[in-house]
């Protein structure tokens, strides 16, 4: 996943307070928390140099008000990571920086994941470039750092073409702030407007929170240069056949208060419900979600079933979501330290339990146990997506297709695993229509086994661990 965003002030504006576009940022960033939380990391520029704070760990508790006044700057762009390609440690947080001697600094926040990025490593690193990281954001930078041209505008689209896969990229140098989407638009960024400050940001929500007023979806294959004179496009390297937003966007990743491509995600949400009501109803006495992805699914479901909808689990908001967790082992035990099941709801019930997903399917069984230990009499399980069957290459981290329960079982077999009375997921086509659109603009590979690039099966997150020194360096936060 990650969250990105980045703001541009004009010059007369950041003179009065310089540490507002940093402080814009680094509520941003809270807004874009859901998107990862495993890193956080911020750089800022005055229009001479670039300075950069990133930790490990949740936004609130990387940075310090010290910290934003020392960012100050013009402009400032942020990230938080969820790692897709290369480990979860301080040397692959972002943004990173690279130095180059001819054109000053680039800081760079990627989204998505460069499924080529072993290939143009090695390319890069035969005509002399160095690695010091295991993400494929690096070689990104490296990619852009390396390309010919006299200018970070002229590297940028020259190096771009040469990745394949999902980037959504934010890049500052102390002239510009560029935001950029791969040709299909796998991962969604979209440009915003505060005053006289042009913001873009990963999600809608991140606008919200800072009362920026969203403008305009940047679009796939999109090159934005943002700078005092506004936003100039300076490339289209747009797929003209094909759009590919992840529609794993509207299932789960994204905030509910988002609009991906105009369309709300909530109310996309409630259509799923509505539309798994009809393709798999139940006789039961009361809809509930598991929280909170699945609420609004859980609602849809409710109204067109005309089964109360109730809360019948409620969850511990101090605990993150049990995947970030790195063991199998630590995410069964988060199961119980997540949720609370509320007994006088479920006494004597039949209930339909709603949620998103199921990925390795190791939440869903002690799901059911937990209602039916708290009184439920039946548990009909109903997943607003289909099966999901095959892995992620392009941002997601979704385990391997062998780790993912609907790869090696049918659904009976995976009902009976998780102990439902019964299990109902969406179709394709009803999560489709569901989002208001058509099949041929999203990326729905996790579910079909369509990819709309060809992927290196066997490619995984830990495929850049071999590092390599750096003639253009990243450099270390300072
Ligand atoms: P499990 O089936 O045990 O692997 O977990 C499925 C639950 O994890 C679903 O209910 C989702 O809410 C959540 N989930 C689905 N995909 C992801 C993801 N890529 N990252 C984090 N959580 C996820």
């Amino acid at each position: 996943m990650c969250g990105i965003c980045g703001i541009w002030s004009p010059e007369s504006q950041a003179r009065n307070d310089p540490a507002e576009a940093a402080r814009l940022m680094f509520f941003s960033l809270y807004a874009l928390q859901h998107r990862g939380q495993e890193s956080a990391g911020l750089a800022a520029t005055d229009g001479r140099d670039l300075r950069v704070v990133r930790r490990m760990g949740l936004v609130g508790q990387v940075f310090s008000e010290p910290d934003l006044a020392v960012l100050g700057g013009r402009a400032a762009m942020g990230h938080t990571r969820y790692s897709t390609t290369g480990s979860s440690k301080i040397q692959n947080a972002q943004p990173m920086v690279v130095r180059d001697e001819e054109l000053g600094e680039l800081a760079i926040a990627h989204n998505g994941n460069c499924i080529n990025a072993r290939e143009v490593r090695d390319e890069l690193a035969a005509r002399g470039a160095s690695f010091v990281t295991s993400s494929d954001t690096e070689v990104v930078a490296q990619a852009i750092a390396h390309a010919p041209g006299d200018s970070w505008d002229a590297r940028i689209v020259q190096a771009l073409p040469r990745l394949q896969g999902a980037w959504s990229l934010v890049l500052l140098t102390p002239t510009a702030l560029y935001a950029i989407r791969d040709p299909l638009g796998v991962r969604p960024l979209c440009l915003g407007r505060k005053g006289n400050s042009w913001l873009v940001a990963s999600e809608t929500c991140a606008l919200d929170t800072i009362g920026a007023e969203f403008i305009r979806e940047v679009a796939p294959g999109e090159v934005l240069r943002v700078d005092d004179r506004g936003p100039v496009p300076i490339a289209d390297l747009s797929s003209r056949t094909r759009r590919g937003l992840c529609i794993f966007e509207h299932v789960y990743l994204a905030s509910a208060s988002s609009r991906l491509g105009g369309v709300s995600v909530y109310a996309t949400r409630e259509r799923m419900g509505e539309i798994l009501a009809d393709e798999h109803p139940a006789n039961a006495d009361a809809v509930i979600p598991v929280p909170d992805s699945a609420i609004p699914a859980a609602v849809g479901y409710a109204r067109r079933t005309g089964i109360p909808f109730h809360e019948g689990l409620i969850k511990n908001r101090y605990i993150g979501r049990t995947f970030i967790q790195p063991s199998d082992e630590l995410r069964r035990h988060n199961v119980a330290l997540k949720y609370n099941a509320l007994g006088d709801v479920l006494e004597g019930k039949r209930v339909v339990v709603v949620d998103d997903s199921i990925v390795r399917g190791n939440t869903s069984g002690p799901i059911v146990e937990l209602l039916r230990r708290h009184g439920a009499r039946e548990v009909h399980m109903r997943i607003c997506s289909p099966p999901l069957r095959h892995a992620c290459y392009f941002g997601v981290d979704m385990a391997r297709r062998s780790e993912l329960v609907a790869s090696r079982l049918g659904i009976e077999e995976i009902r009976q695993h998780i102990g439902a009375d019964s299990l109902g997921y969406l179709s394709v086509e009803g999560m489709v229509r569901a989002t208001g659109g058509t099949a041929d603009e999203y990326c729905a590979a996790c579910f079909t086994g369509d990819y709309l690039v060809p992927v290196q099966l066997e490619l995984d997150k830990s495929s850049l661990e071999t590092p390599v020194r750096a003639r253009v360096p990243i450099a270390e936060p300072r």
